[in-house]
C-alpha cells in the first residue's frame, strides 16, 4: 500500500523573498558595542529584508474581487507599468500572500495593518512580492501570473474566473453544479 502525503503533513507552497537591505540594523546584520556584535532581530543577523510569500488562495481571488470588481483590468492594464494599480488593491493582493505565522492556512488579507505597509513597498518590492506569489500560486508552470497577464491578457481573465468557480465549487461540494442550459448538446459521437 502506498503511503500517501495528507494536506496535514504539507505546507502551502511559499518562497522567501528578498526586498532589500534590512532598515533595523542599515544592512550591518547587527551593532557592534565594544567589539562585541549584537545580532539584528529582525534580520537574524543577514542583513537582508525577508519576506515569506505564499500562493493565493481561490478564496481570497473571490474575497479580492469583491472589493474590486476591476481587479482582473487592472492586472492587465498595469502589466507593463505596475504603479498603474491601484494603491489599495496592490496592499490587498500583497497582505493575500502572507500567511499568519502561527496558521500558515490564513492569508492576511484584509488585515489593515498589512495591507498598508504593503502599499507602502518601493515597486521593485512589490513586483518581487507578486511575481513569487504567482509562481507558488501555479506551481506547475502556468507561470508567475503577471507575467503571464502581459503576454495572455485576453485570456488571463478566463483563466482566473476558472479558479474561482473551482473555489466556488469546492466549498459547496454538497450540492451538484447547476445545469448549464444555454450549452449546446455535445456533438453526437457516432456509435462505431
Ligand atoms: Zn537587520
Amino acid at each position: 500500500m502506498a503511503s500517501m502525503l495528507s494536506l496535514v503533513d504539507v505546507l502551502p507552497k511559499h518562497e522567501r523573498v528578498d526586498i532589500g537591505t534590512c532598515d533595523e540594523c542599515n544592512g550591518t546584520g547587527g551593532t557592534g558595542d565594544n567589539g562585541q556584535q549584537i545580532k539584528c532581530e529582525v534580520c537574524q543577523g543577514s542583513g537582508r529584508k525577508r519576506v515569506d510569500v505564499f500562493g493565493i488562495s481561490g478564496e481570497d481571488i473571490g474575497r479580492i474581487l469583491v472589493r474590486y470588481p476591476t481587479a482582473f483590468t487592472q492586472m492587465v492594464a498595469s502589466a507593463g507599468k505596475p504603479v498603474a494599480l491601484e494603491p489599495g488593491l496592490m496592499g490587498a493582493m500583497l497582505a493575500a500572500s502572507q500567511r499568519k505565522p502561527d496558521d500558515p492556512d490564513t492569508s492576511l488579507l484584509g488585515d489593515e495593518k498589512i495591507e498598508k505597509r504593503g502599499r507602502s513597498f518601493g515597486v521593485g518590492a512589490q513586483m518581487k512580492i507578486l511575481k513569487a506569489m504567482g509562481r507558488c500560486t501555479f506551481p506547475d508552470g502556468i507561470g508567475p501570473f503577471l507575467e503571464d497577464l502581459v503576454l495572455t491578457s485576453s485570456s488571463a481573465k478566463e483563466a482566473m474566473e476558472v479558479i474561482v468557480r473551482i473555489a466556488s465549487k469546492e466549498r459547496s461540494m454538497t450540492s451538484p453544479p447547476p445545469p448549464k442550459p444555454s450549452e449546446p448538446p455535445a456533438t453526437q459521437a457516432s456509435g462505431n
